[in-house]
């Protein structure tokens, strides 16, 4: 390969920045021309995309989101949105692309590669939500599960002052595994997860249980995509049994998304990113990388989008539980 060009897709997530860094780098240092693409497939379309040196990405190791912006792109779902971006790359003769992006993201470059395999390609795992197979984690994950606690520090000081029952909902539309690890993090007193069915009895049953306890105050962790529609259906159904606690609802919401990457995120991202462009020197295409049991690993794309290995650990599902007691 001669030109590599990065982009970021799908949902930003803290550790992009330091991850298009050690793409831009790795690849000038072996004498690589680099492309940065804006707003991810829509710019290869648009052909919004730029050259990069290795003073384009100073100073970014410590900022969220990412400087080459992202976006969803419905065009690039159709052979006429791919045909444009692939003639795009061959005009800049580009022949390597690395994208940092979630499963969707990675859904798309395994069929445009697929269609066009004269460019190789390699996928970052970036998504704030912890759940690619092929990675333990993923770019954003730590950033924002340390964000997500520190909100929720917040809210305990208010809700231990007044005896509050406080329901929190945060991020992760398929996948607990925010919610379980701020959860343990901050003591909450119960967390619904998406892959756990939590009866609402037991739920009242153990916020009662906490009072009896002498609990002076409570937090219940919603994933967003807890099956019991929404964290103020489930604070309503609470309310009605609950009498000792003034209860409140907090969404988290896009906060979450936001700051600057951890140490863990800034690592991860500069470890991917550097690996990202070694496999494609050595001619890998149609591949992720990945950390597994802190080693890098290459898994396919097709394997990565098709299996589901993916689940929270037991140890902390039943830690969960035992230490909020
Ligand atoms: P997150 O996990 O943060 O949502 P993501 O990468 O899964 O990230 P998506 O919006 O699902 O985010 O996908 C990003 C982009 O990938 C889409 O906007 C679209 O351009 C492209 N994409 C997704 N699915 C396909 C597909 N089946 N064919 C072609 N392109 C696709």
């Amino acid at each position: 390969i001669s030109k590599l060009a990065v982009l970021t897709s799908g949902g930003d997530a803290p550790g992009m920045n330091p991850c298009i860094r050690a793409v831009v780098r790795t690849a000038i240092y072996n004498g690589l021309n680099v492309v940065g693409v804006k707003q991810g497939y829509k710019g290869l379309i648009e052909n919004d995309m730029y050259d990069m040196n290795k003073r384009s990405v100073s100073n970014i190791l410590n900022l969220g989101g990412t400087i080459l912006k992202t976006a969803r792109c419905l065009e690039f779902r159709t052979d006429e949105g791919m045909e444009t971006a692939y003639q795009n790359l061959k005009a800049q003769g580009i022949d390597a692309l690395v994208v940092i992006g979630g499963d969707g993201t990675f859904t798309g470059a395994l069929r445009f590669s697929k269609k066009y395999p004269d460019i190789q390609i390699i996928g970052v795992p970036g998504t704030i939500d912890n759940d690619l197979y092929g990675s333990t984690y993923t770019l954003g994950f730590d950033t924002a599960t340390n964000t997500v606690i520190e909100a929720i520090d917040k809210i305990r000081d208010t809700a231990d002052a007044h005896d509050r029952l406080f329901f929190i909902e945060v991020m992760g539309r398929d996948s607990g595994a925010i919610a379980l690890r701020a959860g343990i993090s901050c003591g909450a007193e119960a967390i619904l997860l998406p892959e756990v069915e939590t009866a609402i009895d037991d739920l009242i049953a153990s916020i009662k249980t906490g009072h009896l306890n002498k609990k002076s105050s409570s937090i219940v962790i919603v994933a967003e995509g807890d099956k019991h529609g929404g964290v103020y259906d489930i604070a309503k159904m609470v309310e009605k049994e609950v009498e000792h606690y003034d209860i409140k609802v907090t969404i988290l919401g896009h906060l979450q998304r936001g700051g600057s990457p951890s140490s863990f995120d800034r690592i991860l991202g500069s470890r991917l990113g550097f690996a990202a462009v070694n496999a494609l020197i050595a001619g890998e295409t149609q591949h992720m990388v990945g950390l597994r049991a802190n080693e890098i690993v290459l898994t396919s794309l097709e394997e990565a989008l098709t299996s589901h290995e993916f689940k929270l650990e037991d140890d902390l599902m039943q830690m969960a539980h035992i230490l909020s007691i």
